[in-house]
C-alpha cells in the first residue's frame, strides 16, 4: 500500500523544505521511543517520510512515482526492533545504502544515538565566539539607580600582530594538504538508517583550508589570543539581586571573521544597613516612641529619593505599614516606579528617668487595664 509521507509528516504537499524539517523536528521530539509519549513504530514511520522528503530530489521522484520508487531503502522494512537498530546505529554496523545529511539532523541523532553533543558537522568558515559569564557585586544604591562599570576580564581577542589570519606579517599562507583546501574531512559511518557521510572539521588546519608557514609571533598561529582587557559594563537602573544582564558582543573574539560572543553578567546586589527590598519595593523600619504613636505625629523617612515626611495617625499599633507611593525602585523596562513601605516599629522604653516612671505610673492608675 502507497505511504503518504505528507500525511506522516502533518505537512501539505507544498511544504517548504524549512517547513518539513520543522515537522519533522517536532515529531521526532513528540514519539522518540526513550520518551513517555514516545511511539517506536510511529517513529521509525516518520524518519522513514522524513528521509524522503526531507531531500528535493528524494521527494520529487516520489512525487511522480509514490513511495514504491524506494522500497526496500531505508529501515522501514528491515524488520528489527527499535533495541537491535539504535545498537547498530552506535556501533557503526548494518547499512542500507541511503545517504544522509548527518548535518541537518545533528541534534536529533545526538538525542537518539548518544552520539553527544558538539559534533557538529560543517564547521568551517565564521565561527562564533563563545559568549563569558561572570559575576558582579553592586551596592544596593548602584542596582537601583544603575551604574556604568569599568572591569577587567581575560578574554579572547582578535591577535593585533597578525590581523586575526595567524600567519607572521609578510609570511606566506598557503593551502592545507589534508583537505585540500575544504576545511574539511568526510567521514563515512553505516547504520541502519543508511551510511551516513558527515563531514568534520580538518584536524590539521583546524577548518581554516589554509595554514600559516611561519605562525603569528604573538599568537601562535591562532589569530586570537586570551588577554585582559577594560570592559565598561553599564547595570540598568532597578536590577535585582540573582539577574543577569546579557552585553552583546563583549563575549570571546570568534574564528575566521565570525561575530563576537556575548557577556553575561549575574548580578549579586550588597545588603543596605537601612534599606530592604522586595521587587520594586523599598521597605525600613521606622521607630517612633510610645507616646508619638498614641498621639500621632509627623516622622522623617529617608527613601532612596530623599527624605519625606510622614503623618503618623494617632492610636498607631506597632507593625502598622505606610505606603509611600512611587517612592521605591525604578522599573527596568518603563519609567514606573516601585513605591517605597514603612512598618512603624514602636519602641518600649527600658530606662526611664524619675519623672518618666510618675508619668507612667499616674497613667497606669489612671486607666488601669480597661483600656485594653
Ligand atoms: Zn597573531
Ligand atoms: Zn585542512
Amino acid at each position: 500500500m502507497a505511504k503518504d509521507y505528507y500525511e506522516i509528516l502533518g505537512v501539505s504537499k507544498t511544504a517548504t523544505q524549512d517547513e518539513i524539517k520543522k515537522s519533522f523536528r517536532k515529531q521526532a521530539h513528540v514519539h522518540h521511543p526513550d520518551k513517555k509519549s514516545g511511539n517506536e513504530a510511529k517513529f521509525k514511520e516518520i524518519n522513514e517520510a522524513y528521509q524522503i522528503l526531507g531531500d528535493e530530489q528524494k521527494r520529487k521522484q516520489y512525487d511522480q512515482h509514490g513511495d514504491a520508487a524506494f522500497s526496500g531503502q531505508g529501515f522501514g522494512g528491515t524488520g528489527m526492533n527499535w533495541n537491535d537498530f539504535v545498537r547498530q546505529a552506535q556501533q557503526g554496523q548494518g547499512g542500507g545504502g541511503v545517504t544522509m545529511d548527518f548535518g541537518d539532523l545533528g541534534d536529533i541523532f545526538s538525542e537518539v544515538f548518544g552520539f553527544g553533543g558538539g559534533r557538529r558537522s560543517r564547521q568551517s568558515g565564521p565561527r562564533r565566539g563563545d559568549d563569558m559569564e561572570i559575576e558582579m557585586s553592586v551596592d544596593f544604591l548602584d542596582a537601583v539607580f544603575g551604574v556604568e562599570r569599568d572591569i577587567r576580564l581575560n578574554r579572547v581577542a582578535t591577535c593585533e600582530h597578525c590581523k586575526g589570519n595567524g600567519a607572521e606579517p609578510g609570511t606566506k599562507i598557503s593551502s592545507c594538504d589534508r583537505c585540500k583546501g575544504s576545511g574539511q574531512v568526510m567521514q563515512t559511518r553505516s547504520t541502519m538508517l543508511g551510511t551516513f557521510q558527515s563531514a568534520s572539521v580538518c584536524p590539521e588546519c583546524r577548518g581554516e583550508g589554509k595554514r600559516a608557514e611561519t605562525p603569528c609571533k604573538q599568537c601562535n598561529g591562532a589569530g586570537a589570543y586570551e588577554r585582559p582587557e577594560e570592559v565598561k559594563v553599564k547595570i540598568p537602573a532597578g536590577i535585582d539581586n540573582g539577574q543577569t544582564i546579557r552585553l552583546s558582543g563583549l563575549g570571546n573574539a570568534g574564528e575566521r571573521g565570525g561575530e563576537q560572543g556575548d557577556l553575561y553578567v549575574h548580578i549579586r546586589v550588597k545588603n543596605h544597613k537601612q534599606f530592604e527590598r522586595e521587587g520594586y519595593t523599598i521597605i525600613t523600619h521606622e521607630p517612633m516612641s510610645v507616646s508619638q504613636a498614641v498621639l500621632g505625629d509627623t516622622i522623617e523617612v529617608e527613601t532612596v529619593h530623599g527624605k519625606v515626611n510622614l503623618k503618623i495617625p494617632a492610636g498607631t499599633q506597632p507593625g502598622t505599614q505606610f505606603k509611600l507611593g512611587t517612592k521605591g525602585v525604578p522599573h527596568v523596562q518603563s519609567s514606573s516606579k516601585g513605591d517605597h513601605i514603612v512598618i512603624a516599629e514602636v519602641r518600649i522604653p527600658s530606662k526611664l528617668s524619675r519623672t518618666e516612671k510618675k508619668l507612667y505610673e499616674d497613667l497606669r492608675d489612671e486607666k488601669g487595664k480597661s483600656w485594653l
